[in-house]
């Protein structure tokens, strides 16, 4: 067969546009801009008053080298949240601190927390008390192993007090507990802003996370270890990439440092977020990665 010059000139033409698009496909480059890590324990383990692996300086080290200008900080006990709040390396790093308070003293309050009059009035002390870095923007983060838990007494009571002192909610729980936590509020979940942990960590259907940031305006989605988020090459999946695309103004990033693992793998883990924040309009990426908590909490 014989083709035109033409269809010849037409094809090469067509290779090297196909050459092209694949080489912009490998060179796309990973965000760059600043992060926010809204998910950050600095937990007993991790520091030890000093004497842990990742003291103060070391953890600061961690955020700076990855561009991280701000932390939901909260911490078992809330010790860790203070020595951050108050550490010079947080100030010569950069890096704001957004202190939540942590309903948990220790590991026997993640399964008690819900109906543990104490921890209403260590929550009362703390805020009472404040950090070095300002006053509590927020409570949590809290688990709920049994979505029906939300309905205990103390439960209920600190969804009323966070939506009155206007402090978000950082909460690790399903998407049964989401609806019942909204309903404990004073305005039935119209005016409670909470930050869903993982945006559920069991991972309900894109479907339904859709249907809860519908229903309650103020809920938030934070995407550590959120199941079915990234594809190939650690992309995002098509399905996030819209839901995100719709809701852009409703996602944020954190590191969920709940184990010194995850200090250990902190450059990994920013990192996986640059890769896949490239995937999306610049402007949106930015909103993920800082603009939406920054927003949320103030800061520049
Ligand atoms: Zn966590």
């Amino acid at each position: 067969m014989v083709l035109g010059v033409g269809r010849r000139h037409s094809m090469r033409v067509t290779a090297a546009l196909l050459a092209l698009a694949a080489s912009v496909a490998v060179k796309a480059a990973d965000y760059g801009g600043p992060l926010f890590d809204t998910h950050l324990h600095y937990n007993v383990e991790a520091w030890d008053r000093d004497t842990g692996p990742y003291p103060p300086a070391e953890a600061l080290a961690r955020m700076q080298r990855n561009g991280v200008k701000a932390i939901i900080a909260n911490s078992r006990p809330n010790a860790g949240t203070h020595a951050l709040a108050a550490a010079r390396e947080t100030r010569a790093a950069g890096v704001t601190v957004v202190p939540f308070v942590r309903l948990y003293r220790n590991r026997d309050d993640y399964g008690n927390w819900f109906r543990d009059e104490s921890i209403y009035e260590m929550v009362q002390t703390e805020l009472a008390r404040g950090t070095a870095s300002g006053p509590y923007r927020g409570l949590g983060e809290f688990h709920l192993y049994d979505s029906a838990n939300a309905n205990g007494p103390v439960s209920r009571k600190l969804m009323v007090l966070a939506e009155e002192k206007k402090l978000a909610v950082l909460a690790h729980v399903d998407d049964v507990a989401i609806d019942l936590l909204m309903a404990h509020s004073p305005s039935k979940g119209q005016g409670l802003r909470i930050i869903w942990a993982h945006t559920g960590i069991g991972g309900p259907p894109v479907a339904r996370v859709r249907a809860l940031l519908e229903r309650y305006p103020l809920l938030m989605g934070e995407l550590s270890y959120r199941p079915g988020l990234t594809c190939e090459g650690g992309g995002l999946c098509p399905e996030w990439r819209a839901l995100i695309l719709q809701y852009p103004g409703r996602f944020m990033v954190g590191s969920d440092t709940w184990v010194n693992q995850r200090w250990s793998a902190y450059d990994e883990i920013m990192g996986g977020y640059r890769r896949w924040l490239a995937d999306l309009p610049a402007e949106v990426a930015q909103r993920i990665a800082w603009g939406n908590a920054a927003a949320l909490f103030g800061l520049r």
